[in-house]
């Protein structure tokens, strides 16, 4: 392999639309507007060349860095478990790739994992993001696990829950002021005047760590392949990095058929949703009319970065995106719990939900292999929304008796 590890020059990033490559490390938009991302030749790859090393490194020639350090090797290899209860109402065979099983409980640490290394290889001091959710945490832990200093930029007002989450990492934040939604082009510009790399949702080298997670569901499920896969959508840097990952194998003559790659969007934030409903190809940012508040606040992106990219990887597997009602979400939150037993934000519910009105669409067919993302863990909201539930009380000789009788 030419490109991967062990190679001390970074491969030149591409635009997936118009063809154009960059050898300048720290631009990561095209020209053209459009996000960029790491092509690393993967023609010659095989899966005998994939290493016998933790986690994500264990894809190292399809990446474009030298070494992981700190947490970064702990991050990916998640579990690849078949749950049959969710099958009738994701009306297919279902597997859940189990995102929640990363170091911050979501699917951002594959991404931070190439991300941060891969900054301070360049020699920058610090690193930072855009971020009051999971990415904000992944990198700020990442930055800690080497020794590095991390900015998250949040927006003010932000939960103490959350904060508390971040700063527990020792991550320098700032509550920001103003129109939070701009920051995102207001770091791509910083990235080039101040010591530090912000790397944002769509970060190329985020993206290469993505794709580990569409190589690990093929390797999980040989001898199946998988009919489709369901993730949520908001800015579309995770739908980005499976796409590329489809690609990679594809390059490699490792796939013949694409997976559908169905992404789902919350219904009160769902810009990547009507344009693929109109038949565009380019996603349009939704004015704040057209934008509630939603439980899953994970996706809740109006403008996203790589919204376009993400309809482009839909239109080219032959997929669909999916919006999703609150109450479908909070619904398909507890069929994961109930059904399956996983424990999941609400953004990463939205896989189910939206599956599940896809099949009754007839979309998927029941012998179809339908995986499932849940990307990030519900331990972080435990207990911030209130909670419901009101077990009986009994005196304590009184347990055997009770328990005789609820028990049958
Ligand atoms: C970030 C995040 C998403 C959305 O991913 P994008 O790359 O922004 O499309 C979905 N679910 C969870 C749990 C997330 O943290
Ligand atoms: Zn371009």
């Amino acid at each position: 392999m030419t490109a991967g590890a062990g190679d001390t020059t970074t491969p030149a990033t591409v635009c997936y639309r118009c063809g154009t490559e960059y050898t300048n490390r720290i631009l990561d938009r095209c020209r053209c507007g459009e996000p960029l991302w790491f092509d690393v030749g993967a023609s010659m790859f095989d899966w005998d060349d994939c290493r016998e090393e933790q986690g994500i490194w264990r894809y190292a020639e399809l990446l474009p860095i030298g070494r992981l350090g700190g947490l970064a090797p702990g991050s990916g290899d998640t579990p690849l478990l078949r749950s049959p209860a969710l099958d009738s109402i994701a009306g297919g065979r279902v597997y859940v790739k189990d995102e929640s099983e990363n170091p911050t409980g979501s699917y951002k640490d594959r991404g931070s994992a190439v991300a941060v290394p891969h900054a301070i290889e360049t020699g920058v001091p610090a690193v930072g993001t855009v971020s009051h959710g999971n990415m904000a945490m992944s990198t700020a832990a990442h930055a800690a696990s080497v020794g590095h200093d991390c900015v998250v930029l949040v927006p003010s007002g932000t939960q103490p829950v959350r904060l508390e989450l971040i700063a527990q990492y020792g991550a320098t934040i700032l509550q920001v002021e103003g129109e939070y939604g701009k920051l995102y082009y207001d770091a791509l510009g910083m990235n080039s005047e101040l010591p530090v790399a912000f790397l944002l949702s769509d970060a190329p080298t985020r993206i290469s760590g993505y794709k580990t997670a569409l190589f690990e569901i093929y390797e999980q499920l040989e001898p199946e392949t998988p009919d489709v896969i369901a993730l949520p959508a908001s800015s579309g840097g995770f739908a980005s990095g499976v796409w590329r990952g489809i690609l990679d194998l594809a390059d490699a003559g490792l796939i013949e058929e694409f997976p559908r790659l169905v992404l789902i969007q919350a219904a009160e934030s769902d810009p990547i949703t009507r344009a693929f409903e109109a038949d565009r190809t380019e996603v349009s940012t939704l004015g704040p009319e057209d934008v509630g508040e939603t439980i899953a606040h994970s996706i809740g992106n109006p403008d996203p970065p790589s919204g376009t990219r993400a309809l482009a990887a839909v239109r080219d597997t032959g997929g669909e995106v999916v919006s999703v009602s609150d109450d479908a979400i909070r619904a398909a939150q507890r069929q994961f719990a109930t059904l399956a037993g996983f424990c999941v934000e609400p953004a990463a519910a939205t896989p189910l939900a939206g599956v599940e009105r896809l099949s009754e669409r007839g979309v998927i067919a029941d012998d179809e292999t339908v995986v499932l993302i849940p990307t990030g863990t519900g331990f972080k909201e435990m207990g911030t929304e209130g909670t419901s539930v009101q077990p009986e009380t009994v005196d304590r000789e009184q347990v055997p008796r009770r328990l005789r009788a609820l028990l049958g």
